[in-house]
């Protein structure tokens, strides 16, 4: 799974990007507008004009308080050109370091100012607006901030296509035995923040739950499905924005003697990325808990979905969060619901085709 940007509370945001202008270099408006989550109305940022080559550089200032903020840009039709209109997602942190206010120097000193606290951490991330898309998906009419719906929709169910998921790897279908306690191990050596362990237990509930699966953790050196923290340094999967990566170890089994099940999974891993250290910990916001159900699912046996409200998505936003409709389906197909597994129907020949999977 990948990261969203972020920026630290009150830190700027620099949104910079290139949109389509006339042969002759027409600057074109543009508007950059911003919403926290859960908020209901936009708020204004930048406003500027591109150069003649159409880039632009706006910024905004991150709210105080940390959350997930949508940031828009927008530019109104200009003769020919369509309107433009963009939305990405951007993290906003806590520092990681609050400066300590100095104390007062006698008890009855009035204090003159509040101290304020400064972020000291710049953001690692800029978040880059680069729109590529075809005119087909912008709107005709020039968007502005008082276009914008104040009310969203509010959710009743889980989000997106049920259809939306898909298997891991090649597309042969897979799953856990059903008839066997799964054991994982965690190695907190390196983990990010005091919470990981934690949050990973939670993470496996909350997989077990909507599968069915039984997990158990084990010491280290003894699990069937290991979890660890690492870097690029280590492993270069992690490179970029990669903050995780999971799979299974398969073996080809007989679908005949298993409800159509091509393969058993016998094993799993998890490796995450300690170095992103500006991702939060926790669930309910795009962070850890996000990316940790995203990748026990690529252990579990799911693959990328490609609606961004499912977890199996291939990145971590602020639209995937919780399990969307896809990834419940998945999850269930994926779990118990078909029984326990024979494992060995080809004898020797099982033992030889064991493949390992994994994915961002
Ligand atoms: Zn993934």
């Amino acid at each position: 799974m990948k990261a969203p940007g972020t920026v630290t509370t009150g830190g700027q945001i620099k949104v910079r990007g290139r949109i389509p202008t006339s042969r002759a270099g027409a600057r074109r408006r543009t508007i950059v507008t911003y919403r926290s989550a859960g908020a209901r109305r936009w708020r204004s940022g930048d406003t500027g004009w591109t150069n003649r080559r159409g880039e632009f550089t706006l910024s905004i200032t991150a709210p105080a308080q940390a959350g997930l903020l949508s940031v828009r840009v927008a530019s109104p039709r200009l003769g020919r050109l369509e309107a433009v209109r963009r939305t990405l997602a951007v993290s906003v942190i806590a520092p990681t370091t609050t400066p300590t206010p100095t104390p007062a120097a006698t008890p009855t000193a009035t204090p003159t100012a509040t101290p304020t606290a400064t972020p000291t951490v710049t953001p690692t991330v800029t978040p880059t607006v680069t729109p590529t898309s075809s005119p087909t998906d912008t709107p005709t009419v020039a968007p502005t901030p008082s276009d914008e719906p104040t009310v969203e929709p509010t959710p009743t169910g889980p989000l997106g296509d049920p259809d939306d998921w898909t298997y891991i790897g090649s597309g042969d279908s897979m799953r856990w035995d059903a008839c066997q306690t799964i054991t994982w191990s965690y190695d907190a050596t390196a983990q990010p923040y005091p919470g990981a362990e934690a949050d990973m237990t939670k993470a496996f509930a909350m997989i077990a739950e909507k599968t069915g699966h039984s997990f158990s953790r084990v010491p280290l050196g003894d699990a069937a499905f290991t979890v660890d923290w690492s870097n690029p340094d280590e492993d270069v999967r992690l490179a970029g924005s990669v903050v995780g990566i999971g799979g299974p170890t398969t073996r080809r089994i007989d679908p005949a003697l298993n409800n159509g099940t091509q393969r058993a999974i016998v094993g799993g891993m998890v490796v995450l990325d300690a170095s992103h250290a500006s991702v939060p910990g926790g669930f309910g916001h795009s962070g850890w808990g996000q990316v940790m159900l995203h990748e026990i699912g690529h252990a579990t046996g799911l693959g990328h979905a490609s609606g961004r409200e499912q977890v199996m998505a291939p990145v971590a936003t602020i639209y995937n969060t919780v399990f969307g409709a896809g990834d419940l389906t998945g999850l269930a197909e994926v779990g118990t619901s078909k029984g326990c597994l024979q494992m060995d129907p080809y004898g020797r020949a099982a033992d030889r085709d064991t493949t390992v999977t994994w994915m961002e």
